[in-house]
């Protein structure tokens, strides 16, 4: 299989090849000749799958084949996207693709000056990518105008619907001609998605790669349980321990990453927080950091993070479980792409099994369960007392003075001040060597690791609050050794 033989045109299959594309993935050997020959399309894939070019490369062609001579103002193709970064990515993704044609395409998304968009607008464009927002503020400005629009993309369906677009994405297609092309990629398929896709699609190619639970199985996952006000020094002491580079942590509220981005810098570690409230400079400059690895962490909501394509990206941390349960294959799929393997580590806390049952229910195995490795209690901003009272599950207080964020930013060999020395080394049961995480992280090795159980649970819930262990190499974290 190659791009040629999918029916795409030179300028494109060269344009993809000179990214370093070789082989289409199976979404885009399964979308794009559907499209390329005017059909609607209902696609099953998540980001990580190559979606993007899936949608992009046939709709670039269909576009150029329809290119008159007349000068085109308004957008013949419409992408509807749930984020801003998401936007942003596909129409940098369209632009490389698009090179070596004379296509334009124009990107609109809130949270920054419309003036720019307005004045892009108005030069004319072939392909529009919008979040729903911002495209319905341009219409009823008279700014835009999409009655032009022959190609309709749906974007990450799932998360419009979660993020309640659902309104939003009516009043766009009341803005649409009746007579149009649609595609509809979605990571999941609810009944809500259903209804959607058929009030939208007609006569679809339904096309779904692999299972939404394959990516999850490249992905080396792993759970470490413990009490919540251990969670940040537990993750202090992996990122620092494992030497880890570049990690995607994911935390549940906005207050959450920002608190969280915080304490890692306390830590010595270089973060930054990523999520709504932050203005799209700071996300931008944010995930640029992370992606240059000028930061080591990312802590994001599942909202902010959704979308973002960030290259072989080695670590994702659950520093809390996702309420849904889908979130969490997407969150773990961030580590897994084009191929590429990965770790993904959960932290849960013993108000989080109802969420980890059903976890695990939905990728119909369980998640191995690390052992708790001895890590430092640091005096890091906003701690709270009850942590540090002792070396709770595996903890070790440590009230050093910490050098500042500054001086201590990890680089490689630098662990942020806190190994080594008397007081630095981590309790241990007696004939037993310190407790330390598996080289190179906690996902080395399977035998590192045990099953995680049903009847493992129940005794740790049945436990939990028992008090601090004395080794520090308890997997329950919160069970009496
Ligand atoms: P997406 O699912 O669209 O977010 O794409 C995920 C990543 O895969 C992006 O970094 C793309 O540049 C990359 N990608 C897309 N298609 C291919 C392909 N055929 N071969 C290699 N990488 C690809």
């Amino acid at each position: 299989m190659s791009f040629p033989t999918l029916g795409l045109m030179p300028e494109l299959v060269r344009a993809v090849e000179e990214k370093g594309y070789t082989v289409p993935t199976p979404i885009q050997a399964g979308t794009i000749p559907a499209i390329l020959t005017g059909r609607d399309v209902l696609a099953g894939a998540q980001t990580g799958t190559g979606k993007t070019a899936a949608f992009v490369l046939p709709i670039l062609q269909l576009l150029n084949q329809d290119s008159g001579a007349r000068p085109r103002v308004a957008p013949r193709a419409l992408v509807l996207t749930p984020t801003r970064e998401l936007a942003a990515q596909i129409a940098d993704n369209a632009a490389g693709y698009g090179r070596f044609l004379a296509l334009r395409t124009a990107v609109v998304f809130g949270g920054v000056g419309v003036k720019p968009q307005i004045d892009q607008l108005r030069r004319g464009c072939d392909l529009l990518i919008a979040t729903p927002g911002r495209l319905l503020d341009l219409s009823e400005q008279r700014v835009l105008d999409l009655s032009q629009v022959r190609c309709f993309v749906l974007d990450e369906a799932d998360r419009m619907l979660d993020m309640g677009f659902i309104p939003a994405i009516r009043r766009v297609l009341k803005l649409l001609p009746a007579e149009r092309q649609n595609m509809m990629f979605s990571a999941t398929y609810s009944q809500d998605i259903r209804t959607l896709a058929q009030r939208i699609l007609r006569d679809p190619v339904t096309v779904e790669v692999a299972s939404r639970n394959a990516t999850a199985e490249r992905v080396t996952q792993c759970l470490y349980r413990v009490p919540k006000e251990n969670k940040r020094h537990l993750l202090a002491h992996l990122i620092q321990d494992g030497n880890w580079q570049q990690v995607l942590v994911f935390t549940r509220t906005k207050h959450g990453a920002n608190r969280l981005a915080k304490q890692l810098e306390g830590a010595g570690i270089a973060t930054a927080a990523i999520h709504g409230n932050k203005s799209q400079n700071a996300r931008v400059r944010a995930l640029e950091d992370f992606k240059s690895v000028r930061i080591t962490a990312l802590v994001a909501t599942e909202v902010a993070a959704r979308g973002l394509d960030i290259k072989e990206l080695p670590h994702v941390v659950n520093y809390e479980l996702p309420n849904v349960p889908e979130d969490y294959v997407h969150r773990i799929g961030r580590t897994a792409r084009a191929g590429a393997s990965g770790s993904a580590v959960s932290l849960v806390a013993s108000d989080e099994e109802p969420l980890l049952r059903d976890i695990e229910r939905l990728l119909k195995r369980s998640i191995s369960v690390a052992p708790l490795p001895a890590f430092p209690i640091l005096n890091t901003p906003e701690g709270d007392s009850g942590a540090e009272r002792s070396g709770a599950d595996g903890a070790r207080p440590d009230r050093r003075p910490r050098s500042t964020p500054q001086d201590s930013r990890r680089r490689p060999g630098n662990r942020g001040g806190h190994s080594g020395g008397a007081q630095g080394s981590p309790p241990h049961r007696r004939g037993e060597s310190p407790a330390r995480p598996a080289a190179g992280g906690p996902n080395r090795g399977a035998d590192a690791h045990r099953s995680h159980s049903r009847q493992d649970r129940r005794g740790d819930r049945g436990d939990r609050g028992a008090g601090p262990t004395a080794t520090g190499r308890n997997d329950s974290g919160w069970r009496r050794a």
